[in-house]
């Protein structure tokens, strides 16, 4: 028996490797995309015009942005925004500087099609080019971020909560980024680094030796989340 078969298919869906039943425009599974749905027309009341820019990511697409960073294709930059040079750090270090804004692939909660990336279509032009940063969310979305914090605070956001909203040390504040807690609180915690390295460990993403290192530890600061991101309600289901 190979290790990879004491593994569900779920296991596979967790990482990344198999996608999820996504909804006709596969933003988001089918059942988030419905609670979505909903959000978007109670949003659309208050003259908001919510919408995903991201939703569904494979495994594939997630390893060639982080390939992308790992070999300077893609700008690496530093908390005030300045781009990063690849040379003046080890890989290991490179490999943390990396995961401040973008996931481990394997290990990002876009994998689940629960979670997406959100904006204000009302807000900008047409042709707006979309930065999903924090001054863009107090600025531009500031509107439509102050009516999503005062559905989720009380419990009123069709089951979408912020994974980062509280700068922890590991991944960056991310206000734009929704989770849809009744399926993505059970995602959450079974992803765990055994079924990472089982399932991920052969793929092809760059800096393979210094992640397995520092495979723990990468779990602890960048994949797992504070507990209260979600009410307490949407976990107690979820099984061992
Ligand atoms: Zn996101």
């Amino acid at each position: 028996m190979t290790p990879e078969t004491l593994f569900s298919d779920h296991d596979y869906r967790i990482v990344g490797l198999s996608s999820p039943n996504l909804s006709p425009l596969g933003l988001l599974e089918g059942e988030v995309s419905e609670a979505f749905n909903e959000l978007v027309r109670r949003a659309r009341q208050s003259g908001l015009e919510l919408r995903c820019a991201s939703g569904y990511r494979s495994l594939d697409r997630q390893a060639a942005i982080w390939n992308g960073k790992f070999q300077s294709i893609r700008p690496v930059e530093a908390d005030d925004g300045t781009a990063l040079q690849r040379n003046a750090f080890s890989a290991r270090d490179w490999i943390y500087k990396i995961l401040r804004f973008s996931a481990l692939p394997g290990s990002s909660r876009h994998h689940w099609g629960t979670d997406c990336d959100i904006y204000d279509a009302a807000a900008v032009a047409d042709d707006y080019k979309l930065q999903l940063t924090v001054t863009e969310s107090r600025a531009q979305f500031g509107e439509l971020h102050r009516w999503l914090d005062e559905r989720i605070a009380d419990d009123r956001s069709c089951g979408f909560f912020r994974p980062y909203a509280h700068d922890r040390g590991g991944v960056s504040i991310e206000p734009w980024h929704l989770s849809y807690a009744p399926l993505s609180s059970e995602f959450e915690w079974r992803l765990r680094p055994t079924v990472w390295r089982a399932l991920c460990s052969d793929r092809s993403i760059e800096g393979m030796a210094e992640i397995d290192a520092e495979l723990e530890f990468i779990f602890e600061r960048f994949v797992r989340v504070a507990e209260d991101w979600c009410p307490e309600r949407y976990r107690s289901g979820r099984s061992n």
